[in-house]
C-alpha cells in the first residue's frame, strides 16, 4: 500500500548522536532495560493513580512515558535492571496492575529525557468504541513463527502507522495506510476484500491490536488473530526470524533490532536522494521538527533539514 508523504511530529530532546550509534555496534545488548507494557483494566480514579505513579517512579528513578485512563494503563519506562524490577514489584503488589506482561528491549543510554505520567481519555487513541471482549484470538510468537515457516496462507496486517511500517515489518505484511491510529476505523472499510482471509494483526507491543482486532471482528472479518506481545515479544524469541528491517520505537533510540541479519535489511529510502536508507532524523528547522529518513550525505548537504524545509528555503531564495 502507498505511503503518505507526511511524517509524524515527534519532538525529542535527545536524538541519538552518531557517537552513540558506534557504541551500539560495540555493545549491541546495552545495559539499560526498556519495559513496554499495558493492561486494560477498569480504573475508578485515574488521577489518583497518576499521582501515586509519579511518587513511585520518582523514588525509583525511572524515566519514560505512562498513560493512565479509566480503561487501563500503557507505559514505556527505562532504567537499570534493579530499577525496572522494583517497578514490576510495585505493579504486581497493586490491586489493579497485577499480572502485567512486561516486554523488554535494551538501550545503551537513557532514551527518555524525563518521566511523563498523564491521564488520558484512552490509553491508545482510536476514538471509536470497541468491545474489548471481542478481540481477535491471541497468537503466540511461536505459533506465528511456525505458521510463517510452514508458509501458511495467512494475511498479516500491520496495525502501526506508515512511518513505522516503512523501516521494518513482517515479510509480506500489509498496512492500512494510516498516519495515526485513529484513522483505522475509516481505513478498515476499504479492506472488505480481506473479510474471509485468515488474518493475524500485529503492532509494537500488542496494545493497538487489542482495539484493532476487535474492530475487525466488529466489521465482520471471519478469522482474526492478534500477535500476543507484538513485535517486541516476537523479537525476544526470534531476533532473526520473519520480521525484517528495524523495529520503530517511540524514544530516542528511534529503532531497535538493527544488529541482526534480518534487522540489517534496509527497506526504506532517503527522502532526499532515494538511496536505500532507514535512518530517521529530526528536522533541524526549529519550527518543523518533522521526522524524516535521510542518508549521511544528504544530512550534511542540507544541514539536517527535511525535504519540505529545503523546498521552502528554495522558494524563499527565488
Ligand atoms: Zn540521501
Ligand atoms: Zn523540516
Amino acid at each position: 500500500m502507498k505511503f503518505s508523504p507526511k511524517c509524524p511530529k515527534i519532538r525529542y530532546n535527545t536524538i541519538m548522536s552518531a557517537k552513540n550509534t558506534t557504541e551500539q555496534k560495540k555493545h549491541p545488548a546495552g545495559k539499560l532495560i526498556v519495559l513496554l507494557y499495558y493492561k486494560f483494566v477498569q480504573i475508578p480514579d485515574p488521577s489518583y493513580e497518576v499521582f501515586l505513579h509519579k511518587k513511585v517512579c520518582e523514588s525509583i528513578g525511572l524515566k519514560g512515558r505512562i498513560l493512565i485512563a479509566e480503561e487501563g494503563i500503557n507505559g514505556t519506562v527505562c532504567g537499570t535492571r534493579r530499577q525496572v524490577e522494583e517497578y514490576k514489584r510495585f505493579c504486581n503488589g497493586h490491586s489493579l496492575f497485577g499480572g502485567i506482561v512486561f516486554k523488554e528491549s535494551r538501550a545503551i543510554e537513557q532514551p527518555f529525557p524525563k518521566m511523563i505520567i498523564k491521564e488520558r481519555p484512552e490509553i491508545v487513541t482510536l476514538r471509536h468504541k470497541v468491545d474489548l471482549k471481542n478481540t481477535g484470538k491471541y497468537v503466540k510468537p511461536e505459533e506465528l513463527h511456525d505458521m510463517l515457516e510452514r508458509g501458511e496462507d495467512v494475511m498479516m496486517i500491520d496495525m502501526r502507522n506508515n512511518y513505522e511500517y516503512k523501516v521494518g515489518r513482517f515479510e509480506n505484511a500489509i498496512q492500512p495506510d494510516t498516519d495515526k491510529f485513529y484513522e483505522l476505523p475509516e481505513k478498515v472499510k476499504e479492506m472488505k476484500d480481506l473479510k474471509d482471509k485468515k488474518i493475524v494483526t500485529y503492532c509494537t507491543g500488542g496494545i493497538r491490536c487489542e482495539k484493532a482486532s476487535a474492530l475487525l471482528v466488529e466489521e465482520g472479518f471471519a478469522d482474526v488473530g492478534q500477535l500476543e506481545g507484538g513485535i517486541v515479544k516476537y523479537l525476544e524469541k526470534y531476533p532473526d526470524g520473519h520480521f525484517i528491517g528495524k523495529n520503530f520505537v517511540f524514544d530516542a533510540r528511534m529503532t531497535t533490532n538493527g544488529d541482526t541479519e534480518s534487522g540489517k535489511q534496509v527497506l526504506a529510502k532517503c527522502e532526499h536522494c532515494g538511496k536505500p536508507c532507514d535512518q530517521y532524523r529530526d528536522c533541524t528547522k526549529p519550527d518543523c521538527h518533522q521526522l524524516f529518513i535521510g542518508c549521511e550525505d544528504c544530512v550534511k548537504k542540507y544541514d539536517g533539514l527535511c525535504p519540505v524545509a529545503v523546498k521552502d528555503l528554495e522558494k524563499m531564495a527565488r
